[in-house]
């Protein structure tokens, strides 16, 4: 039977995955992929999703409801992903109906609109946020293809910082080891978090371009064994 355009921010939910055991480290999780980014990485895994994401099915929300209904008990938490989700203007609605279902909610997030995360830790929608540091401030606008400078890099994501000096429990950081990032741009990026907190290094598994194998996934978030550095 053929599915009416999804409401709302709704709408935007263009991938789900039923179940993860790698995503939110100790936990079992089902992952949400809205669409739409303000970045433009080279080296991103959900292009499709990032920057056209009418190119992928909506997901029926129905779905998505049923089966927290039915499986909240087996997980530990439900991850909200991307593209970049706090580009979603309506987000807070999706994340006050997900919140019914009493599971912790990880919000993953490139950083670059710390305004957003502010209102979401402060308003309670989002329990942790997982986010990129990319690399060293002057890699950002190639790492990001010129998307953001390394200027507004530096402000947005010293603003997170600041938020996790006195939220302790709601964030952490990684970053992906695309082409192009060394050992010791990784040093300098590790550097830059506040005390206490550890930057976890993933692996960059290199993206599928055919279209046919277009479908949001998590890969590009695949750490590298258990290493946290
Ligand atoms: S921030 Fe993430 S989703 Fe957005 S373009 Fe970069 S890798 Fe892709």
């Amino acid at each position: 039977m053929a599915m009416n355009k999804p409401a709302g921010v709704w709408n935007y939910v263009r991938g789900f995955e039923n179940l993860s055991l790698c995503d939110w480290p100790g936990r079992a999780t089902c992952i949400i992929f809205l669409g739409g980014c303000n970045l433009h990485c080279p080296t991103c895994h959900n292009f499709e999703l990032a920057w056209d994401m009418t190119s992928l099915p909506a997901i029926d929300p129905v779905h998505i409801k049923s089966y927290l209904r039915d499986r909240a008990g087996w997980l530990d938490g439900v991850t909200v992903t991307g593209g970049e989700p706090t580009t979603v203007a309506s987000v807070g609605e999706l994340l006050w109906e997900l919140k019914k279902y009493n599971l912790p909610i990880k919000m993953d997030t490139n950083g670059m609109r710390p305004e957003v995360v502010q209102d979401l830790l402060h308003s309670k929608l989002v329990d942790t946020f997982a986010v990129d540091v990319k690399g060293p401030w002057a890699k950002y606008p190639s790492l990001t293809g010129h998307a953001v400078s390394e200027i507004a890099a530096q402000a947005n994501m010293q603003r997170i910082f600041e938020m996790a000096k006195t939220t302790t429990d709601s964030f952490y950081f990684r970053c992906t080891q695309v082409p192009g990032l060394t050992e010791a741009d990784l040093d300098v990026a590790r550097g830059y978090l506040p005390q206490g907190y550890e930057l976890t290094i993933q692996k960059f598994v290199p993206p599928r371009r055919k279209q046919e194998h277009a479908k949001p996934n998590h890969e590009e978030r695949r750490p590298v064994g258990d290493v946290v550095i």
